[in-house]
């Protein structure tokens, strides 16, 4: 049996209220992890960045979950550290893999909170992670499976983190290499609008990217976006992170039956938004990701038409086929369509790579993510995150 954690609030509290649930280190911040040592006096102020440095090391680059394994620290401190906070990874709720090598973590990261993860091999420069920034969506785009279940909540930066870490496990990628990786590549593209929890997926990724840790270039972070348009500015701002926004129409009157977002930020916003994101070039292009509903948003007018609403934009365009999921109003465009549809966007100067559909068996390929969390009353769930953790088994 795993051990069931909160990673949300249990570093915040103070010695002597840590009964139930010890803080756990391996989610923090490097300014975090600093003051958490100083907080539970397990460190001296003027040692912290240094301690802070060294733990740094085993839990993100060495990926270790036991202090026992920090052999460069002495025995007394690795005694009080592990009397004062855990590393332990979340509850692996579920595991699949597809016929086609895509895995599916569920993973429960506090009672009530569950979210999936996906790793799709071969995809990026070796493999990507998809990741979940929320439990549920507040949006309801009318093709995604994740739009039908309500928002649980936002995931913290912990909870990001602790998806890469339980892939990194299971792919037995520690201590974390330099080449070679199978993980080489992230893609905020699991459940939720991860433009409405920018200060966790911020915080995330400063821990992934950072280079004496799971060392992931921000050039191979991808965010995804509905069209938040707000937030895109912060976005490049704050991570250096790629950009890919979920386009999936050309005019507003069909993005705003797929996309309700559109209704509150319209094309001609996005794209004035899009043009003015932080670092975009030729080197650094913006990905439009367009899934082809049949009959819907899939006819050669509407790709020329595509062409032209790029025009002068450094991108390229992900072609989505879509994915079916219990009860989902569309079907999938014939290939042929997508293909005629991809060959004109290829003339007008595109680069429309058509996504092969991964993981559909064990409904993990794009839009099929849903975790079963319903959302509970927030004192229901304060009462159930009080309980004492189960015991290590
Ligand atoms: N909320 C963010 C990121 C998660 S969705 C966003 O909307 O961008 C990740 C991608 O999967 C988006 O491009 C989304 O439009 C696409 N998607 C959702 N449902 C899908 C489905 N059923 N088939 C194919 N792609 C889908
Ligand atoms: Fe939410 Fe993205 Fe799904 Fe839309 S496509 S409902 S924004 S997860």
């Amino acid at each position: 049996m795993g051990v069931t954690l909160d990673l949300s609030h249990a570093a915040n509290l103070p010695r002597a209220t840590r009964t139930a649930a010890k803080p756990n280190l391996s989610g923090l911040t490097r300014a975090e992890l600093a003051t958490a040592l100083v907080a539970a006096q397990v460190v001296r102020p003027e040692k912290a960045k240094m301690r802070a440095t060294q733990l740094w090391r085993w839990i993100h680059h060495y990926g270790v979950t036991d202090f026992a394994q920090m052999t460069d620290v002495a025995k007394e401190m690795r005694a009080s550290l592990a009397e004062a906070f855990t590393l332990a990874r979340p509850e692996i709720v579920e595991r699949q893999v597809s016929k086609d090598g895509t895995r599916k973590w569920l993973i429960r990261t506090a009672p009530g909170i569950e979210v999936e993860a996906v790793y799709i091999p071969d995809v990026g420069r070796a493999g990507a992670l998809c990741v979940s920034s929320q439990v549920g969506c507040t949006l309801n785009c009318t093709f995604c499976h994740t739009g039908t279940q309500a928002l649980v909540r936002n995931l913290t930066a912990a909870e990001i983190v602790a998806q890469v870490q339980v892939a990194r496990d299971d792919l037995g990628e520690w201590p974390s290499p330099k080449e070679d990786r199978r993980l080489s590549n992230i893609v905020f593209m699991g459940m939720g609008e991860p433009l409405y929890n920018l200060d966790s997926v911020a915080g995330a990724i400063d821990i992934i990217a950072d280079n004496e840790g799971i060392a992931i270039s921000r050039r191979r972070i991808t965010v995804s976006t509905s069209g938040v348009v707000p937030e895109l500015q912060p976005l490049g701002e704050r991570t250096q992170a790629m950009l890919a926004i979920s386009l999936h129409a050309t005019n507003d009157p069909l993005r705003e039956q797929l996309v309700p977002l559109n209704k509150k930020y319209p094309l001609a916003e996005l794209m004035a938004g899009v043009r003015a994101y932080p670092g975009l070039s030729n080197a650094k292009r913006v990905t439009f990701e367009y899934v082809m509903l049949k009959g819907v948003n899939d006819s050669p007018a509407e790709a020329k038409a595509l062409v032209q609403l790029l025009k002068g934009i450094p991108a390229k365009i992900n072609l989505i086929p879509f994915n079916p999921w219990p009860g989902s109003p569309y079907e999938c465009s014939d290939w042929g369509t997508i293909e005629a549809f991809a060959a004109i966007l290829n003339r007008g100067g595109y680069a429309s790579p058509i996504r092969t559909p991964r993981g559909r068996d064990i409904l993990a390929a794009c839009g099929q993510l849903k975790s079963e969390s319903e959302k509970v009353r927030a004192s229901v769930r304060r009462k159930a995150e009080r309980a004492p953790a189960a015991p290590e088994a």
